[in-house]
């Protein structure tokens, strides 16, 4: 985590960069398929569906529009070889009609030949064939009859009765196949006809396909998105600013906005390590007049100690020096002990988590402001339950938020009263609680929701900043723990600071699998 200050800073910062540097270049990396390009596609798809849908329509109509015409030309040659047959009989009846019979039939061989091309689509090129082949057969026969003396009169008849049965046998064949080429193309006609009742059902079923496709591909894409980005809010709130990764495989309009996401998540970073410090500073300002008066002590005590080891030399024994110079020594520890206290408190550094016992952490920060808890005349003690678990997280840091509230305890308390720090198991499974409890002035009902918020402060002009809180909300959010105050005016207020145990290594283990 980056944090403001000098050459330190810049070191903390740049890693968070850098992060953010990962997170864009594979945002970036991805290749682009843009949302509006999806879109376009979509409706680009559904116009071409209706343009197939279109032009298979009007070709089947046309085909239509020909298979009736030749329906028609199919019923009139049906017709004229019905009319030559009906001649034919007249013809060896009463030996009249040769001429209708032969126009009737020239007439059905010119249809045969205009058509030629459509009834082999429809025929087939083998029965066509025999078809054409038993009227050119039948014409040939007419052609034969004509020079033969009329059924009926006197001459030679054998010909003339081997000419019919050759006509009658090739004429019922022509019957057939006129009757069965009308059959055909009739059928053919309705199966189209069905196919133009089926186009619009098939139509809409790859219209429904397609709609279904998009209603997905909108939810998941921009819907999706949306909600994720609602959780990306809701986690930057709880100050948690680790860059956002790319989840899919392509760019799209939402990349810029994740970009732009990252960019202010690494500025709100460097701004709240920033206030961090800044207030910490402020924190430190405030105890230093403490820790000074905490000094004279040690340093009374060398003073003396050493100006009488100076008169009295002579008259000490050995031991006696040796247990002065030894008392010496321990008070320059002791006031070794209390600046290094302060100065390691101030120092600034990155945010390194470790695991931690808060009742040492809650002592270490009570040593810290020993002096204005002497002077305000509190008593303050801490409780804690055996056999807690550690917790994980920045000592330093930490330390911050419970000296602010000592510190703002023992600005509300009256001389003679308390300040109670308990530590025990949450009701949240898997966190620990600190409830620091003093018997101040509490904070009005109307007020109490405010105090979280930064520069809310009720303390005058240069006591207090407004900060104290905030700042410990924002670590506390970072540290995966919250914080929440209960007061009642005039009787005191009490704070609870939940934060989550360490994990084990083996959970840790299993986060890491996952
Ligand atoms: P500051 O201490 O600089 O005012 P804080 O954010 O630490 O800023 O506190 C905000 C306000 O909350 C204080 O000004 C004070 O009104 C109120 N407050 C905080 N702790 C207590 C407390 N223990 N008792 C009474 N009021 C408190």
């Amino acid at each position: 985590m980056a944090k403001a200050g000098d050459e330190k800073e810049i070191g903390n910062a740049v890693t968070a960069e850098q992060v953010e540097l990962l997170a864009q270049k594979a945002l970036e990396q991805r290749p682009l398929i843009s949302i509006r390009f999806r879109l376009m596609a979509g409706f680009l798809s559904f116009f071409l569906l209706a343009v197939v849908m279109i032009i298979t329509t009007i070709i089947i109509l046309q085909q239509l529009d020909i298979r009736m015409q030749f329906l028609v030309i199919a019923d009139k040659y049906t017709n004229e070889i019905q009319q030559a047959r009906r001649f034919e009989k007249n013809y060896f009846l009463y030996g009249t009609n040769l001429p209708d019979l032969l126009e009737h039939a020239r007439t059905a061989q010119e249809l045969l030949q205009s058509s030629n091309s459509e009834l082999e689509s429809v025929l087939g090129k083998n029965e066509l064939n025999t078809m054409t082949m038993h009227l050119e057969t039948y014409m040939n026969l007419l052609e034969q009859l004509k020079i033969q003396p009329v059924p009926g009169t006197q001459g030679e008849q054998e010909n003339i009765t081997s000419i019919e049965s050759q006509l009658r046998m090739h004429g019922s064949q022509m019957v057939d196949y006129a009757f069965d080429l009308s059959a055909k193309e009739r059928g053919n006609v309705s199966q189209m006809f069905t196919w133009v009742r089926r186009i619009p059902l098939i139509f809409l079923f790859f219209l429904l396909l397609l709609m279904i496709y998009f209603a997905n591909l909108l939810t998941r894409q921009i819907i999706g998105r949306l909600t994720r980005l609602m959780s990306v809010t809701e986690r930057i709130a709880n100050g948690d600013f680790t860059p956002i990764m790319p989840e899919r495989r392509y760019r799209d309009e939402f990349t810029n906005l994740n970009l732009a996401l990252n960019h202010m998540m690494l500025e709100l970073d460097r701004h709240q390590q920033k206030m961090i410090q800044s207030h910490k500073l402020l924190a430190v300002g405030n105890l230093t007049a403490g820790v000074a008066h905490e000094l004279n002590n040690p340093i009374n005590n060398i003073t003396l100690t050493a100006a009488m080891l100076e008169e009295d030399y002579q008259q000490l024994s050995d031991d006696e020096r040796l247990e002065m110079i030894h008392d010496l020594g321990h008070e320059a520890e002791r006031s070794t002990q209390i600046v290094r206290n302060l100065l390691d408190f101030a120092r600034e550094s990155e945010m390194t988590t470790e695991q931690l016992d808060l009742k040492q952490l809650l002592n270490d920060t009570i040593r810290l402001a020993a002096n204005q808890i002497k002077l305000s005349k509190v008593k303050a003690e801490i409780n804690s339950k055996v056999n807690l678990p550690l917790i994980h997280g920045d000592r330093r840091q930490l330390q911050q938020v419970f000296l602010n509230l000592i510190l703002n305890a023992l600005d509300a308390s009256p001389s003679g009263g308390t300040l109670k720090m308990t530590i025990e198991r949450a009701q949240t499974a898997g966190y620990l609680e600190v409830i620091v409890k003093d018997s101040g002035s509490g904070i009005p009902q109307h007020i109490l929701p405010r105090i979280f918020d930064p520069f809310f402060t009720t303390k005058p002009t240069g006591r207090g900043t407004g900060l104290g809180l905030s700042v410990s909300l924002g670590i506390l959010k970072q540290h995966g723990g919250n914080i929440e105050a209960e007061s009642t005016p005039g009787k005191g207020t009490s704070f609870t600071v939940l934060l989550p145990v360490a994990e084990t290594p083996a959970e840790l283990k299993e986060q890491a699998d996952s």
